[in-house]
């Protein structure tokens, strides 16, 4: 295996076009990646080391939207006041990621390339409707992150193409995470959620929800049904959470079975939305 570090993004796109599609890999912060390697995933030919670019990092306010490149590390996000401050949903998945080591290397981009179901930055940035920004040989494009991911480990990214960052609509409204792992640390999602609404205090009802559930199939799913029916209905949550089955299609996996996601799901959800309408 042959390894490249570029460092700057001409350089990369130079190199993607000398090199065969079919017999390179990017490599991020390698979290994901090396455990693989480790595990008897066959090698690339050539690696491609994306961290020597210095414009694919940072978190960077542009008015109405963030931007967010694709090499910021978890803990870089973590740290930060700005999603702290405006993006809770996105923080607290940081937060709540792994560990130090870990997050002191993985990638927001490694995280959104994986493209796993129990991703944890996912759902939160499925729920503030993101955008993702390619480049590659061909230029430059910009598609919803839920268009992005088709599939587990399956990305609409096109050969020689590159995620070069993240952009977040700065939200109206509160939003919040919640992961349920195995153990409190170090564990995979065995569902995760983000909610971002904007509610009514006094009648104590939606104006806006969006919901957006990991671990639950295949890909992210929005909870459209669900999140529909809450709008601007006073009714209560309870005669209605079973709606949540219609957008969801959990397997059972070594973590847990499907019985036991669809139940976890629609009673940390449902208690998460009475918190929010009631208190928020
Ligand atoms: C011990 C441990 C604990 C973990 N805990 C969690 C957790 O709590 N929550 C969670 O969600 N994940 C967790 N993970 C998984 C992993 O850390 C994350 O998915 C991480 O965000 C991957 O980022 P990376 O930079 O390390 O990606 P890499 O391993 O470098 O790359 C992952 C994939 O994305 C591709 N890629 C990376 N960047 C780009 C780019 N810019 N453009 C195109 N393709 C790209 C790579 O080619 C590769 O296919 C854990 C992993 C380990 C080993």
């Amino acid at each position: 295996m042959k390894y490249y570090r570029p460092v700057s993004e001409p350089e990369l796109l130079d190199l993607l076009g000398t090199l065969d599609q079919s017999n390179y890999t990017l490599l991020a912060g390698g979290t994901d990646l090396m455990p693989r390697f480790e595990s008897g995933m066959e090698l690339p030919l050539h690696l491609v080391d994306l961290k020597g670019i210095d414009c694919f990092s940072g978190i960077n306010d542009r008015g109405d939207n963030i931007e967010i490149g694709s090499l910021t590390t978890i803990d870089a996000l973590r740290k930060s006041d700005l999603i702290h401050q405006s993006f809770q949903a996105l923080w607290q998945a940081t937060d709540q990621f792994a560990a130090t080591q870990i997050r002191n290397r993985a990638t927001i981009g490694g995280n959104i390339c994986n493209a796993s179901p129990a991703g944890d930055t996912l759902p939160p940035l499925y729920a503030y409707q993101a955008q993702v920004r390619i480049i590659g040989p061909a230029g430059e494009r910009q598609v919803p992150i839920a268009d992005f991911i088709s599939g587990p480990g399956k990305t609409a990214l096109n050969p020689s193409e590159i995620l070069f960052s993240v952009i977040l609509p700065k939200a109206a409204g509160f939003s919040t995470f919640y992961k349920l792992g195995l153990r409190q640390a170090m564990a995979v999602s065995v569902i995760n959620f983000a909610v971002v609404a904007v509610v009514d205090r006094e009648k104590k009802v939606f104006n806006k929800l969006t919901i957006a559930a990991g671990s639950v199939a295949p890909t992210v799913k929005y909870l459209n049904k669900l999140a529909g029916a809450l709008q601007n209905n006073g009714n209560g949550i309870d005669g209605i959470i079973d709606l949540v089955d219609q957008d969801i299609s959990p397997i059972d996996d070594i973590r847990a079975t499907a019985a036991y996601r669809r139940k976890a799901l629609k009673n940390i959800l449902a208690f998460t939305l009475k918190e929010l309408v009631n208190k928020r």
